[in-house]
């Protein structure tokens, strides 16, 4: 029987019950570890919340009008995201990081960042209760992509300090934050819609603040994040990143030459208008009330 088509017409299943219902075992086989390592993953993002929250319920569902969505502490995954996650575009990282120039070995392949990441972030909308926040502050344009970019960043910091935990003792920490920002920037990159909408900012504006996000963050997690990069570390990060952003934009560029052209003009745009800067602040604004609201700290 078709899980997704019963009398009941039920169009949501378990993970267990989509992997039971797939025929070929190869396929099989691969979705399998695609939720191994996402489960793994948020499992750490749980342990690292005090006192430990509920464990992220998860339903797959087929034919939805959205990929990923969280409602209520559940979350929504499309069959037709977890197909997207399978044939998207993986940043080539031995070609734009070249560990073996600095004596570390070249990147093996990694779990499927973009599911990973995007897992995380839904479960992030959850564990911060953003649903709650919405309740007290006034829901505009802004807000919506504040919220998101409180998401996206919590879903970056995590997987920056899940990648420390398993990879930090062959790779460097620069090239820790470039596999995950590179990984990161290719997997937005594969999302369609990528302008600005009501809820959501514009992929640019999502990769910029991923990007600072990963220059702010401190190597040693029990240091704040440094916003007004005082110290060397963030000073180093920023040169560094910055420079690496560039490149992931040239590389992408000779893959997808309009795509990119169009994602770097509206970088430029939105770093001349400043518009960035009313998000951030709104976020700003919101996050402490987001941080009561749930508990947790960005
Ligand atoms: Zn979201």
């Amino acid at each position: 029987m078709n899980i997704f088509l019963n009398e009941n017409s039920v169009t949501k299943c378990s993970i267990d019950e989509y992997i039971r219902e797939i025929d070929c075992p190869v396929q099989k086989t691969m979705i399998e570890h695609l939720f191994f390592d996402a489960m793994e993953f948020l499992e750490t993002i749980r342990k690292s919340a005090l006192p430990y929250p509920d464990k992220p319920l998860i339903k797959i569902t087929k034919g939805s009008t959205q990929f990923l969505q969280a409602i209520d502490g559940l979350i929504e995954i499309d069959t037709a995201f977890i197909q997207l996650c399978f044939t998207n575009k993986e940043a080539p990282l031995n070609e734009i990081i070249n560990p073996t120039l600095i004596g570390e070995p070249s990147i093996k392949s990694t779990p499927n960042i973009l599911f990973c990441w995007a897992l995380a972030h839904e479960y992030y909308h959850g564990l911060r209760k953003h649903n709650l926040a919405t309740y007290d502050i006034s829901t505009t344009e802004l807000t919506s992509h504040a919220l998101e970019m409180d998401a996206d960043l919590c879903a970056t910091a995590a997987l920056y300090r899940w990648a420390q935990t398993n990879i930090s003792s062959i790779y460097c920490d620069t090239t820790i934050r470039k596999i995950v920002f590179a990984s990161i920037f290719w997997g937005i990159n594969t999302l369609p819609k990528s302008e600005s909408n009501e809820t959501h900012p514009s992929h640019a504006v999502r990769i910029y603040q991923i990007l600072s996000k990963l220059i702010q963050i401190r190597q040693d997690k029990y240091h704040p994040a440094d916003q007004s990069l005082s110290t060397e570390e963030a000073r180093n990060n920023l040169s560094k990143m910055v420079d690496f952003m560039h490149e992931c934009y040239v590389h992408y560029l000779a893959q997808d030459e309009i795509t990119a052209k169009k994602i770097i003009g509206e970088i430029f745009q939105h770093l001349e208008s400043g518009e960035y800067k009313l998000v951030i602040r709104e976020w700003e604004r919101i996050k402490t009330l987001v941080s009561i609201c749930s508990g947790t700290r960005t």
